[in-house]
């Protein structure tokens, strides 16, 4: 009773950077602290908070006006101006809403923020309350860059493989994109590694993964900084079924399209689909998209693409007409609900790490064609560590062909499917286990709310 009392006392504020990929999870993270009794508030963009229209959450948004006549996300030329202006407009916002809360008698406890935006530690402190990171990529990632950061490695790479504490030997084409070709985005490499500035004056890290999945590397971090994790954040009713009205991310800015999919996965076979997606921001080129359509047809399985409207002018001329028999080409799909559709064989994806994490937590084997970013490490991992399927070689001139994608396809649904699906069937009952009651992810995040209530 007491802890209750505290709890519906304790306020707080989340501020995830405003894309698909780091909303979703720290949302999911917000909507767990709400189920132990925190009130907990999330600072978005106002065209985000209007697009969840209509959505039940335990969670309070905060709109956040972003200055544009279009009702677009704040507009801007390159990355630096974008992120100076997300800056300037949400450490206003931030302050402004620890002030409201504390006349409305919630005073704030603890801002939880996107690791990638740090400055959000300053503004709390200045309101006089603490600020805990919160990590949407693996521990491997943030572990490559903490030693990136405390330069247990240099930049350019001078050798072909790099050995770090508790991971995997990494070859160059494992790292992170901004490790192996620095020139590619200097801005984005240097977000990476400033966020570690602070890391020392926080209480809590979060991270959205589970200990079993990332054991060693998990260990090893701890010993640096207070991680927690406290993943897979994916809807309860996929995994723990402890919360019945948790069943989907609240906030898709696509439209999917449900029935569609649904119907036409329904009507396949067990194991029979390959379900193939980029996520929402990997854009290939004209050659490559060719390459993989090819390689689709070629494989003469049924397969499920999600081909953004943006990139769809990119398919090969008839490709829909001619594969009609044999695929769906979508816009968006649900896909928390294809991939655990009994129909789906395996996953063609990425490994941007939600989507990872969801073929992990859903028992689904993959093939990998990571795009930039962490996506090469976590392909690392899926193939190497977790098991759980086999990444395309890229050729000489930086494309995946056709007879690749075919190969790699044929394995994963074929003779390597039995070994590979029993591996991601134990991640799954792993990633359940950790969010169950008593579970690893779940005890760290009571430890966290017994904590920050007695604040
Ligand atoms: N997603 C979806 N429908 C699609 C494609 C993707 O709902 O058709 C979701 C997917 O479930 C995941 C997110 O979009 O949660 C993609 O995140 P990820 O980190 O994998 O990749 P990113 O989009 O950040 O590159």
């Amino acid at each position: 009773m007491e802890r209750e009392q505290g709890a519906t006392l304790t306020h707080i504020v989340v501020l995830p950077y405003p894309l698909q990929g780091h909303i979703n999870p720290m949302l999911k993270f917000s909507k767990r602290l709400a189920t132990k009794g925190l009130k907990v508030t999330l600072l978005t963009p106002k065209s985000i908070v209007e697009s969840m229209k209509g959505q039940a959450t335990s969670v309070t948004f905060e709109p956040i006006d972003d200055d544009d006549d279009s009702g677009e996300l704040i507009a801007a030329e390159t990355m630096e101006a974008y992120d100076e202006r997300f800056k300037a407009i949400f450490s206003h916002g931030l302050g402004g809403l620890i002030e409201k809360n504390k006349s409305y008698g919630y005073a704030t406890k603890l801002v939880v923020y996107d690791c990638i935006l740090p400055w959000a530690v300053d503004i709390a402190k200045q309101h006089g309350i603490g600020a805990a990171p919160f990590l949407t990529q693996s521990c491997t990632i943030a572990a490559i860059y903490y030693n990136l950061y405390q330069e247990r490695f240099t930049l350019p790479l001078q050798e072909p493989e790099v050995l770090l504490p508790s991971l995997p030997l990494l070859r160059m084409d494992d790292m992170p994109s901004f490790i192996s070709q620095p020139a590619s985005y200097p801005f984005i490499l240097r977000v990476c590694l400033e966020m570690f500035h602070n890391f020392h004056e926080v209480n809590w890290a979060f991270c959205n993964s589970f200990d079993k999945l990332e054991e060693e590397v998990v260990s090893w971090i701890s010993s640096q900084w207070p991680i927690k994790n406290i993943g897979p954040t994916i809807p309860s009713m996929y995994l723990d079924k402890r919360w019945k009205d948790d069943k989907n991310y609240d906030l898709s800015l696509f439209k999917p399209s449900v029935d569609a999919c649904m119907k036409w996965l329904d009507s396949k076979d067990t194991g029979t689909v390959v379900y193939v997606s980029f996520g929402s921001m990997a854009a290939l080129g004209e050659e490559q998209m060719e390459e993989l359509a090819l390689g689709l047809k070629r494989s003469n399985r049924y397969f499920l693409w999600v081909v953004r409207e943006s990139e769809t002018k990119k398919l090969p001329t008839k490709f829909i007409e001619e594969t009609t028999e044999r695929s769906l080409v979508v816009t968006w799909c649900p896909q928390l609900e294809v991939l655990s559709h009994k129909a789906v064989g395996c996953f063609m994806t990425h490994c941007g790490w939600n989507s990872t994490l969801e073929a992990l937590s859903l028992g689904v084997p993959m093939v990998v064609m990571p795009q930039w970013s962490d996506q090469a490490t976590n392909s690392k991992c899926v193939m190497d560590v977790w098991k759980v399927g086999i990444r395309v070689k890229v050729d000489n001139k930086g494309m995946v062909t056709r007879e690749e994608i075919e190969l790699c396809i044929n394995e994963v649904m074929g003779e390597k499917r039995k070994e590979m699906k029993r591996n991601a069937l134990k991640w799954k009952k792993l990633a359940t286990e950790a969010l169950d009651e008593g579970g690893s992810s779940d005890k760290n995040i009571e430890e966290f709310v017994a904590k920050i209530v007695q604040i």
